[in-house]
């Protein structure tokens, strides 16, 4: 029986993070691990709502008040098997989910006294099962059929477990030299270290999952070869087309980047890896400028505070969100247009918002010497986005390195997709059917590749999905659970 009176007798509160100066000189994570009082105080703060909305805005279905009175009572094991049943890597989402759950926490009503600490309860049971070894499933008797997964992220991950643990010999491929997407290779340390994906991946190798990594499939492996190999095929290869502006005067210069380069860079370096480009694209001793208001910028920033950028400008064209939940236009529980304020924030830099980029401006060498901005409007004409400069705001930041972390285009175009007969819908994803099934039978998608760029949970989630789908497809049925469809989309007013 959890405890109704504890959000009276407990504040939320969450741990503390690592002092900035300290941080700075590492990569290592930004949060301490809660200390295991405070999170089962915490924890105690939960209802169990008779309509736990937390669960409603969770696309994994978590069983979030479960587990909050499983902590509560101090009974971690039981709480990491409620956590695990619906999700394959809380360590992930534990660590890199917006939460959701959290906004739509009955304890975040307008006034109310704050959300349950839902994600810190979260990467605290993750962090317990972690330490008692991440012992494999029993293996399930082998169906004799094969399922190759295209695409290491935690998309293609968690599908491979799922479809492992029902007894099919699964194939996951994958064209980096090390697995877990843009876990690996995207996402800072600091926010993941990638410890947590590597014993996640000794799990799943001892449940029977084969890696191959190297394979460009579609290059490396032709489609035919693919398809000869396995009785399924799952696409979960991400939306890592990068969004370029082109035609922005000056683009050319050198020193201008997608920010998924920078990214990739610092990320191999820190992995110990050899680099995957010639350019020099670190962040020491320059201006930096990021253009992008999002998750990707923000990893930008603290990439470059930790590689000691001489000044680092983030560049965002839409206004400053409200401090607050503005619920005429966000009501509670949908996920609130508010200031995000991110640990890389306070470590440094400056945010502007509502400028945009007008040109880049040359050194009279060829390589970028300032960003030509100018504050300005966003408006949605016949559900268009129009940005409107302000005449006479026109001014130059100065800037050495530019990045561009303003979004993904979807899927990337290439012989994978040529090979199979697939084009791209209009947003760049890779279109499907209810059973998750593309246009190709037997060819499956789930993750940003089917969703567009979006959030580590969905991954899961359509992971989770597409692995049901696929067990009923070579089995005529599937006691797997799905917990979404692929029209599923978030809460909304
Ligand atoms: C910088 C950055 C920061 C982010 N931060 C967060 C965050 O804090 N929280 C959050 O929830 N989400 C975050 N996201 C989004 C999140 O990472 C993605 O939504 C998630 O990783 C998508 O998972 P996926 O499995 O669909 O694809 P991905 O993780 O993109 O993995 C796809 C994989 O497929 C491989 N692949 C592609 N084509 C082929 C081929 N032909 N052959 C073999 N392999 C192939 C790719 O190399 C890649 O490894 C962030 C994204 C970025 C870019
Ligand atoms: S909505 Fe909040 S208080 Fe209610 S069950 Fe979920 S976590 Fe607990």
């Amino acid at each position: 029986m959890p405890d109704p009176t504890g959000f009276l007798r407990h504040e939320r509160r969450i741990p503390t993070r690592r002092p900035v100066p300290i941080r700075l000189n590492d990569w290592r994570e930004v949060y301490r691990d809660g200390a295991e009082a405070l999170v089962r105080e915490q924890a105690a703060r939960c209802m169990d709502c008779g309509v736990p909305f937390c669960h409603q805005a969770c696309p994994l279905g978590n069983r979030i008040p479960d587990w909050n009175d499983l902590v509560r009572t101090g009974a971690w094991a039981e709480a990491a098997d409620a956590l695990h049943a619906t999700n394959n890597f809380p360590e992930f989402t534990g660590r890199l989910c917006p939460a959701p759950c959290e906004a739509a926490c009955v304890l975040a009503i307008p006034g109310g006294p704050g959300a349950v600490t839902i994600k810190q309860v979260e990467v605290e049971i993750a962090n317990w099962a972690y330490a008692a070894g991440l012992p494999p499933s029993e293996p399930a008797p082998p169906t004799g059929r094969r399922v190759a997964v295209v695409g290491s992220g935690p998309a293609g991950l968690a599908a491979a477990q799922q479809l492992a643990r029902t007894g099919h010999a699964v194939t996951v491929f994958e064209r980096d030299d090390a697995l877990g997407g843009l876990l690996r290779y995207g996402i800072p340390d600091f926010k993941l270290e990638k410890r947590w994906i590597d014993g996640r991946l000794a799990q799943l190798s001892a449940e029977g999952v084969r890696f191959r990594t190297g394979v460009d499939v579609g290059a490396d492996l032709n489609v035919d070869e693919l398809r000869a190999g396995s009785d399924a095929v799952l696409l979960a290869t991400g939306a890592l087309a990068g969004r370029d502006v082109p035609t922005l005067p000056g683009r050319e210069l050198a020193g201008i980047h997608l920010a998924m380069t920078h990214l990739t860079a610092a990320n191999r370096t820190v992995a110990g890896r050899p680099p995957a480009t010639r350019l020099d694209v670190s962040a020491a001793g320059k201006q930096v400028v990021i253009i992008g208001g999002g998750d990707t910028a923000a990893d930008c920033l603290g990439v470059a505070h930790r590689q000691r950028a001489a000044g680092v400008a983030q560049l965002d064209v839409y206004p400053t969100p409200p401090g607050w939940r503005d619920e005429a236009r966000d009501p509670w529980p949908t996920w609130p247009w508010i200031l995000r304020t991110y640990p890389a924030h306070e470590e440094g830099g400056e945010r502007r918002f509502a400028v945009t980029v007008q040109s880049f401006v040359d050194d009279g060498h060829g390589a970028v010497r300032a960003v030509r901005i100018a504050d300005a409007t966003v408006s949605r004409v016949d559900g268009t986005r129009v940005i409107a400069p302000h005449p006479g705001t026109e001014r130059e930041l100065p800037a050495d390195l530019v990045l561009l972390a303003i979004g993904f285009d979807g899927a990337e175009p290439g012989p994978l997709l040529d090979g199979l007969g697939l084009t791209r819908t209009a947003r760049g994803t890779l279109g499907c059917g209810p059973d998750w099934q593309t246009a190709v039978p037997g060819v499956f998608v789930a993750g940003d590749a089917h969703r567009g760029a979006s959030l580590v949970v969905w991954a899961i989630a359509e992971g989770r999905s597409a692995a049901a789908a696929i067990d009923a497809y070579l089995g005529g049925t599937s006691g797997l659970p799905a917990p979404i469809t692929p029209a599923d989309m978030p809460l909304t007013a």
